[in-house]
């Protein structure tokens, strides 16, 4: 007989994606001298000698990460290879081989998985990884795709996210927040269209926010663009789940604090026109969105000359001593706590 009853259940959504992490993994501690850095950055760090391996997984589930509503597969394939290899760029690696897992129901043909896999081709030949392995499993319902990513670094390059210093500057890659312009865009049309199946969607004069969501890159050429440059960032992380998350990942795993210039903040005058369709603050959409793929990183405050030149990348802030918290500074002069709300699949709405 089981005893059914759970006097102690812990609801998941008390926790929360990180809470739960740290929860799982609480007390953890490496046999293996070999393991520079386990949990806890995006990814793992092994000591190869002058090298290090970098590993990195995600996983995507259909319904949670994507809608094949309006996801093509090519395009999913593409996305679930890229995100990966961000998580290795982080790094300040380069991705080298991948491993593909994938559970399917028999809702998919072979030509439906033929195209997934024509995504995840063209990841690979753009990016120069090449897929090693994986497994194949049947689902009860939906598609589940892991991807697991191996890359390399020297060890003295990799690049942590506790690794910034008071006074560095804090940088980002690109623009914020056209990702989930994108992403709330494709999920109107939808609605639209189960309201309506003769309606056609209308998304003319939207491509950059749509590809920012449907076809990200992993930002190699800002990593090239440092290294020509001579500056190599104190600290880095990808922006998955929106600039707030991810630079109090690096306040809190650095031990300090920091101030970030709502001004500085980079945004595209199509998320920005998008934004204001939707009524929605495009600072909320870059702070909280997720899924740009750019890179937040930190530079030694001596590097300011150099950084400044670079196209493309935006200084936006500032690291100080953990007791000056994490504030936002609004262009109206206001000060904001920085809150993470990223995509916490884990709360409730
Ligand atoms: P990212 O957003 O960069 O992909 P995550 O937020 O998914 O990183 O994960 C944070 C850290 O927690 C990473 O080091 C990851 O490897 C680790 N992690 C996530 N889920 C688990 C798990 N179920 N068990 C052990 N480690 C995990
Ligand atoms: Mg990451």
């Amino acid at each position: 007989m089981t005893d059914n009853s759970t006097p102690n259940r812990t609801e998941l959504t008390e926790l929360g994606e990180f809470g739960l992490i740290d929860h799982l993994t609480a007390g953890l501690k490496p046999f293996n001298s070999s393991t520079l850095k386990g949990v806890g950055d995006d990814a793992a760090v092994i000591d190869n000698g002058e090298y290090v391996t970098l590993v990195s997984k995600d996983l995507l589930v259909e319904g949670v990460h994507f809608d094949l509503t309006y996801t093509p597969l090519r395009h999913l394939g593409y996305k679930a290879v890229v995100v990966n290899i961000s998580d290795i760029v982080a790094m300040n690696g380069t991705a080298t081989q991948l491993l593909v897992g994938i559970s399917v129901s028999n809702r998919f043909s072979v030509e439906a998985l033929d195209e997934l896999y024509a995504g995840i081709r063209m990841a690979c030949e753009k990016y120069k990884v090449d897929l090693v392995g994986g497994d194949t499993t049947s689902s009860v319902s939906g598609l589940f795709i892991s991807v697991t990513v191996i890359g390399r670094a020297k060890k003295e390059e990799v690049t942590y996210r506790s690794t910034a210093k008071e006074n560095d500057l804090i940088c980002v890659s690109g623009d914020l927040g056209g990702a989930y312009m994108g992403l709330l865009l494709l999920e109107r049309e939808k609605q639209v269209f189960k309201a309506n199946p003769q309606m056609q969607p209308e998304l003319d004069g939207n491509d950059y926010i749509l590809e920012r969501q449907l076809k990200p890159e992993a930002r190699v050429d800002v990593l090239e663009k440092l290294r020509e440059a001579g500056v190599k960032p104190t600290a880095m992380i990808d922006i998955s789940d929106g600039l707030a998350s991810e630079i109090l990942h690096i306040t809190k795993d650095s031990g300090l604090g920091c101030r970030i210039y709502e001004n500085k903040i980079p945004i595209d005058f199509v998320t920005a026109d998008v934004a204001a369709e939707f009524q929605l603050d495009p600072t909320t959409a870059a702070m909280n969105g997720g899924e740009d793929y750019e890179l937040l990183f930190t530079v030694d405050v001596n590097d300011f000359e150099k950084v400044r030149e670079l196209k493309g990348i935006h200084i936006i802030g500032h690291m100080l001593e953990k007791a000056e918290g994490e504030y936002l500074i609004s262009n109206g002069g206001s000060l904001y706590p920085i809150e993470a709300q990223g995509f916490n699949h884990m709360r409730e709405e």
